[in-house]
């Protein structure tokens, strides 16, 4: 079974203006590193556009509307202090739920063995009823009540590596104890949730990091907190909100990791999802601002992804 790679030019179009670090130049860079021929072996497909009665399975239909509704015409739309809209930012939004629902889809019924998609906007920052943190949909929410409501997953988990606390999909499975969210991240920082002391009902894990915390750190806080309690959560398929923003080259935060401390982890969530949940992953990308720090390290998580499936 093949590792699906996913993505849309689509995601291009969506635009927050000269200097805004989450920009399109990112995609390409990833595109760029995923060219060499070692990724020949990836199912590539285009991503879909998210049913709106899926999105509807977290964001409420009014939100939905205020969001497409606020899509302007030409220019941007600030949204808050740091997510705006442009004129394509809707479809790519539609775009990156799509992806994480359809590579679900793909993976749950053994058509492919895992996933990553190559999308934006990112998500896992999105309330439900609030964008924020550069994101408007939170599709890896919606992507694990969907693999619950769609197919046979009763327990479903999502790790998160994102060097930001993604406050959105923590506040979308606080109260649900057969979902579950486990989340290493730099405090202080934005968006300021993420403490220890946040455990949701029981199905919250959070590791906080301090800056220069680096590869050692991670790594403890991934053997000692989040890997034994995903271990026990059994998860039935593990979706993973991967953002590359803790690399050392990041600008946005300092966390000093490298490329081999993504293989690292993803080879254990890995090892996870083959224990219990016949190896379904499905990954998508959420931060990572320096270009060549992102392309490297979305590569050596994808290898990582692709030697899981040969
Ligand atoms: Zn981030």
């Amino acid at each position: 079974m093949p590792t699906l790679l996913l993505t849309h030019p689509d995601c291009l179009l969506h635009d927050m203006g000269a200097g805004h670090p989450e920009r399109p130049d990112r995609l390409r860079a990833i595109e760029d590193a995923l060219a060499a021929p070692v990724f020949n072996r990836l199912k590539r497909e285009r991503a879909p556009l998210a049913q709106l009665a899926l999105v509807e399975r977290l964001h409420p239909p009014g939100y939905v509307e205020a969001i497409r509704a606020a899509a302007p015409k030409q220019r941007l739309v600030w949204l808050d202090p740091d997510t705006a809209m442009s004129p394509g930012s809707w479809n790519a939004a539609l775009r990156a739920t799509g992806a994480v629902v359809y590579a679900v889809d793909q993976v749950m019924s053994g058509a492919a063995r895992n996933a990553f998609c190559t999308v934006r906007p990112p998500g896992h920052h999105a309330e439900s009823s609030r964008a924020m943190g550069f994101c408007l949909f939170n599709s890896v929410a919606i992507a694990a009540l969907h693999a619950r409501a769609a197919h046979s997953a009763e327990r479903v988990a999502v790790v998160d590596f994102d060097v930001h606390h993604g406050n959105g999909t923590q506040d979308a499975f606080w109260s649900d104890k057969d979902l579950f969210y486990g989340s290493t991240h730099q405090m202080p920082l934005f968006p300021g949730t993420g403490a220890l002391s946040e455990t949701g009902a029981g199905n919250i894990f959070n590791a906080p990091l301090s800056p220069l915390d680096g590869s050692t750190r991670f790594r403890e806080a991934f053997t000692t907190r989040i890997l034994p309690a995903l271990d026990n959560f059994a998860p039935d398929v593990l979706l993973i909100s991967a953002g590359f923003d803790a690399h050392r080259d990041d600008p946005l935060a300092q966390i000093e990791l490298t490329e081999d401390d993504f293989t690292w982890v993803t080879e254990k969530l890995i090892d996870v999802a083959d224990k219990h949940a016949g190896g379904r992953v499905v990954s998508t990308l959420e931060g990572g601002y320096n270009l060549d720090a992102l392309a490297r390290s979305t590569a050596a998580h994808v290898l990582v992804l692709m030697q899981a499936s040969s």
